[in-house]
């Protein structure tokens, strides 16, 4: 059994709680303009982008790591959208977990509601991306449909998840909405951050438009202060 990857980082420190390994998934469903990993939305290899790896071959590059999990790290997957590869991630789930290792996935939960269950047999923590929650852009803008995203939501259990807002003009706009959510799903923590341009070279080498806005340091900052009236520990992050 193989999973397509892109990369395994190695102490990480954004990724979830303590010092990480995180395992980036090939292949998303969705299409955000922004995306900073944009080499992870094709599930086919390209160029020098993705490969096949044995479940083994993953987990012992994972084990390797496990002296730095005592800071209260584990394993991310992330992507990519990891759920998408459940199937063949369970047996190594189900050998992770058997070794006590802390598992967590960064997901965007716009997947089969069966997929998600099966991870969170496995998972200690969960980031979800909040991307678009009006309807119409987020159909038009990243390709999801908002009712599979909301129905995964009533699943998840909140006290294991954070949740992470891109900062863009959809959803500053979005802001009221946003809010709502928030009162009725409140997550364990939450983050916010402004886009970056770093992966300017992927997409270079990829031949596609980056999508790129500068939000300035008001704009953000008013966000965060809303945001913080439902949920007090909420930062803004650097990724
Ligand atoms: S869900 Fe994540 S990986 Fe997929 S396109 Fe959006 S930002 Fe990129």
């Amino acid at each position: 059994m193989t999973l397509r990857i892109t990369n395994i980082q190695h102490f990480s420190l954004h990724d979830g709680p303590g010092i990480r390994t995180t395992v980036f998934l090939k292949g998303c469903n969705l299409k955000c303009p922004w995306c900073a990993n944009p080499e992870c939305i094709s599930s086919e290899i390209q160029g020098d982008f993705g490969y096949d790896i044995s479940l083994d071959k993953l987990e012992n590059e994972i084990i390797k790591d496990k002296p730095f999990y005592e800071t209260g790290g584990g394993v991310t997957f992330s992507g990519g959208e990891p759920l998408l590869q459940i199937n063949n991630l369970e047996p190594l789930l189900n050998s992770l977990k058997n070794k006590n290792i802390n598992i967590c996935f960064e997901t965007a939960l716009f997947v089969p509601e069966k997929n998600l269950k099966i991870a969170k047999k496995y998972s200690d923590e969960f980031i979800v991306d909040i991307k678009m929650i009006n309807p119409i852009t987020c159909k038009e803008v990243i390709g999801g449909k908002i009712n599979q995203f909301l129905n995964n939501l009533e699943l998840l259990d909140l006290e294991k998840t954070t949740f992470r807002i891109p900062v863009t003009k959809f959803s500053l706009k979005d802001t009221e909405v946003i809010l709502d959510l928030l009162k009725n799903y409140k997550p364990k923590h939450l983050e916010i951050f402004k886009l970056h341009n770093l992966a300017k070279s992927k997409y270079d080498i990829l031949n596609k438009e980056q999508y790129y806005e500068k939000i300035n340091d008001n704009q953000i900052n008013e966000f965060h202060e809303k945001l913080k009236e439902i949920i007090p520990n909420a930062e803004i992050i650097e990724i």
